[in-house]
């Protein structure tokens, strides 16, 4: 399939990008690594007049530690995820997920921002920033940048809490405190492809007990889920079968997922909650037992994952 015209504008900074987008309006669109918004382009689902690339804006491309987050550009690809000792050292989660998104020849040039900003429940980051209590900045023409919690950012499938002529220019993520315990657990029909249903684990672990617990949940709904009430339930257990199951069974509450080639719902509602019983056993057999709740990278963990 070949898609529709279109004019290609590539910017080389975040202004001249948000002011071509205010200028196309509606006919404009952003383009990234491209392997969501081209495959769409040749089926004729998505038909923008201009595509404003924002490849050659160096500054959206790069990981860096600010405080006691990491901030990491949108057009950062999901192989340069996977390469970063910096994120392989303090958010191992990000590795572990990225390794399962596509195949090496997508996620050379699939980046952090558009899988982010896509809004496809399918997509695998989104779960994953929610579960990580994960902020995103975001630019406009003539605005100051704002910044919007992943947790707040995904409304419907395909929308988002995006502006009109808005971009997502970095992603900035809270650091887990050392020895946490993380999973991504995902379950596909074949290696490549999008989730039928996906959990993510990042907890941690005080004197045997589950000090605070973040789930996030992928393709189970019209919108990546964060699962609070699970997470809540465990908090402060030694994840016994009985508590485990009673989260789960509030985690398969929230979802909603569509009978599709994937399954039929109550399949892949049940899917999720094996994949996160999955994902919290593999996240405590990690954690290491540091007493973290009396530390001040832990307190601020207990914050960003709003489980204060
Ligand atoms: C065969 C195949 C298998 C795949 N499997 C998976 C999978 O298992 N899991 C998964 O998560 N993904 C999967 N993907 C999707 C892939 O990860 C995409 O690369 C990703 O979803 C979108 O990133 P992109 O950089 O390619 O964005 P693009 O395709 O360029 O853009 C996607 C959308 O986001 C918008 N956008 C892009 N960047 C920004 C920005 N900075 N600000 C605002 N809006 C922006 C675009 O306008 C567009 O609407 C697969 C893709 C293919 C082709």
């Amino acid at each position: 399939m070949i898609p529709g015209s279109f004019g290609y504008h590539r910017p080389t900074s975040v202004e001249e990008a948000v002011n071509l987008l205010a200028q196309f309006g509606d006919d404009g669109r952003p383009l990234a690594g491209g392997h969501s918004l081209i495959p769409m382009m040749k089926l004729r689902l998505a038909a923008p007049a201009h595509l404003v690339d924002l490849a050659a804006i160096a500054n959206l491309k790069d990981i860096r530690a600010d405080g006691s987050d990491i901030v990491i550009g949108a057009m950062t690809t999901q192989h340069e995820l996977i390469g970063s000792e910096l994120l392989s050292t303090k958010v191992p989660i990000l590795r572990e997920a990225s390794l399962l998104i596509a195949d090496p020849q997508v996620r050379y040039v699939g980046t952090v921002g558009g899988n982010a900003a896509n809004g496809d429940p399918g997509n695998d980051m989104p779960a994953i920033m929610m579960c990580l209590g994960a902020t995103y900045h975001v630019a406009g023409k003539g605005k100051r940048e704002r910044r919007v919690a992943a947790r707040d950012f995904y409304k419907g499938a395909y929308v988002t809490a995006l502006e009109p002529g808005e971009i997502l220019t970095a992603v900035r993520v809270p650091v887990p405190p050392d020895g946490h315990g993380f999973a991504y657990e995902k379950l596909k029909r074949k290696v490549g492809d999008y989730a039928t249903a996906a959990a993510a684990v990042v907890l941690v672990m005080s004197r045997g007990k589950v000090a605070n617990c973040s789930i996030g949940l992928t393709n189970v709904a019209d919108t990546p889920l964060w699962a609070r009430e699970a997470g809540r339930i465990l908090t402060g257990s030694e994840l016994e079968e009985a508590t485990v199951k009673q989260a789960i069974a509030a985690a398969e509450a929230i979802t909603s997922p569509a009978s599709d080639a994937r399954g039929p719902a109550r399949y892949r509602t049940k899917r999720a909650g094996v994949m996160l019983a999955r994902a919290l056993a593999r996240a405590k057999e990690r954690a290491g037992d540091s007493n973290p709740g009396d530390s001040k990278q832990g307190r601020g963990l207990w914050q960003s994952l709003g489980l204060r």
